[in-house]
């Protein structure tokens, strides 16, 4: 016999208010845009015109919105970035500008100097070492049967946390970029390189970001890939449903490429998806709903990636509606990272045991193919580890050490935990050099990995 329990209580409605998303034509409410009606915020050309790319134009925009102070903080801040400016008007139309500091939007892609915090000592710009790892001009081959591909240096928006500051947007006051392989005739050698190599069966084509590719580029990729016969999986990566969501609604030629390509894709048994990168709940709105769902009629799969960033998404509430809200939407949340060791974004890291409380909170929220894993890309290339499956963490120093045994073996890799989220004792241990190398000596020590394997980053 079953027993039972008919009395199970409705959940309440704030349950389910990840549900209600923002419609209606909420961009009037910036002065720059008050006239704009839904065809033309919609228009994906128009969205890229009125890109907000200097501080005379973020003035222009938000002018009687964001007070002065900001406005100048803001200013400052654009000319100590290691990343350019830009951002959508869609983005601008989220941000709270009442309250500007603290908006999730405004904090991914508007640096404030008021909110620079000192660099970690052992931060750097590639914290990844994607160049070490890097064949040929363009492609970065770290684990065995799979490659990051990167066809350009260019996005719809620049997000302060890029993990490839190094590279992507133009210069900076702050950075000289390294070069990409950017155009069709350099894209050749990277095709090479994997026809080369019958190991490869998946190819993650990120940048830059795929929405910047003109559509014969778009194809011309997909079928080079395709045509490779040991290729089996291809996911083109972008942001830009989370800043631009109305491309996929006015950009036929763009979306049918797409489209194309996941359709001969399929026929011949190969998988071609979509991964994106939604960070804050307010990025969904009924736009990226109309969104989401041309895609999903079309049968392209989206996966999410988002970045744990302080003030944007790890509040664990914050996290889970995130979660539920893309999948509400049809699209799956994939990974969580760890911010990367990269420098000019202290403000914005959070440690590995902030990362862990949100994981214990999601879990059991929605379905378990719908919960992201939490990731830790070891700094120094050792590739994405589960942030709970460190060798050691020391908590109150902030020092994780993780091993990647398929990847990189016999190495340790070690993820700093930010020092102004430490302890005051501890923040005083990182002041002093010799200290702090004690520190990490001792946790490599304790996580039983060798003191000269360890990668410094
Ligand atoms: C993230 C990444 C991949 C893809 O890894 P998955 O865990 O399969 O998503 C491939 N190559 C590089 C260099 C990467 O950073
Ligand atoms: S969209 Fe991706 S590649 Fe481009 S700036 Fe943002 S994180 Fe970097």
């Amino acid at each position: 016999m079953i027993e039972l329990h008919p009395f199970k209580p409705p959940a309440p409605h704030d349950v389910v208010a990840y549900r209600d998303l923002l419609g209606g034509e909420f961009w009037r409410r910036v002065p720059a845009y008050a006239d704009v009606d839904e065809t033309q915020f919609l228009d994906h050309l128009w969205q890229q015109r009125h890109s907000v790319k200097t501080p005379e134009e973020l003035l222009a925009t938000v002018r009687e919105l964001a007070s002065p102070e900001f406005i100048a903080d803001a200013e400052l801040g654009f000319r100590r970035a290691p990343m350019a400016v830009r951002v959508s008007p869609y983005a601008i139309a989220l941000v709270d500008w009442n309250d500007p500091y603290r908006d999730p939007i405004r904090r991914q892609f508007i640096p404030v100097a008021s909110a620079l915090l000192p660099n970690h000592p052992r931060l750097t710009l590639d914290s990844l070492h994607e160049q070490a790892d890097s064949p040929v001009p363009g492609l970065v081959h770290r684990y065995v049967d799979k490659a990051l591909f990167l066809p350009l240096n260019v996005c719809p928006v620049y997000c302060r946390f890029c993990t490839r500051s190094y590279a992507i947007g133009p210069d900076t006051q702050n950075v000289d970029k390294v070069e990409l392989a950017k155009t069709p005739s350099q894209w050749q050698d990277v095709f090479a390189y994997i026809a080369s190599r019958p190991e490869l069966e998946d190819v993650v084509i990120s940048g830059g970001d795929a929405y910047q590719l003109p559509p014969k580029n778009l194809e011309l990729i997909g079928n080079a890939l395709l045509d490779i016969p040991h290729v089996r999986r291809m996911r083109f990566a972008t942001k830009g449903p989370a800043v631009m969501p109305m491309k996929l609604l006015t950009d036929h030629a763009w979306v049918d490429a797409l489209t194309r390509i996941v359709d001969r894709g399929r026929s011949a048994g190969k998988d071609v998806v979509l991964h994106t990168h939604f960070n804050a709940p307010e990025e969904i709105t009924e736009i990226t709903q109309r969104a989401m769902r041309v895609l999903f009629e079309r049968g392209i799969f989206v996966r999410n990636q988002s970045v744990l960033i302080r003030g944007v998404n790890d509040e664990p509430e914050r996290m889970q509606r995130l979660v539920k809200r893309l999948g509400y939407v049809n699209v799956h949340p994939y990974y969580v990272y760890m911010h990367d060791m990269v420098k000019g974004v202290e403000d914005l890291r959070t440690t590995i045991r902030a990362a862990i409380g949100v994981e214990k909170f999601v879990r059991g929220s929605t379905a378990g193919f719908n919960t992201p894993t939490f990731v830790c890309d070891a700094p120094g290339g050792g590739g994405k580890r589960d942030v709970h499956s460190y060798e050691h963490y020391d908590r109150e120093n902030g020092i994780a050490v993780y091993a990647a045994p398929s990847v990189k073996p016999g190495r340790a890799f070690v993820y700093f935990d930010p020092i102004d989220q430490l302890e005051p004792a501890a923040r005083e241990r990182w002041q002093n050099e010799t200290v702090a190398q004690e520190m990490v000596h001792e946790a490599l020590r304790r996580a039983g990995t060798g003191d000269d394997s360890f990668v410094v980053a």
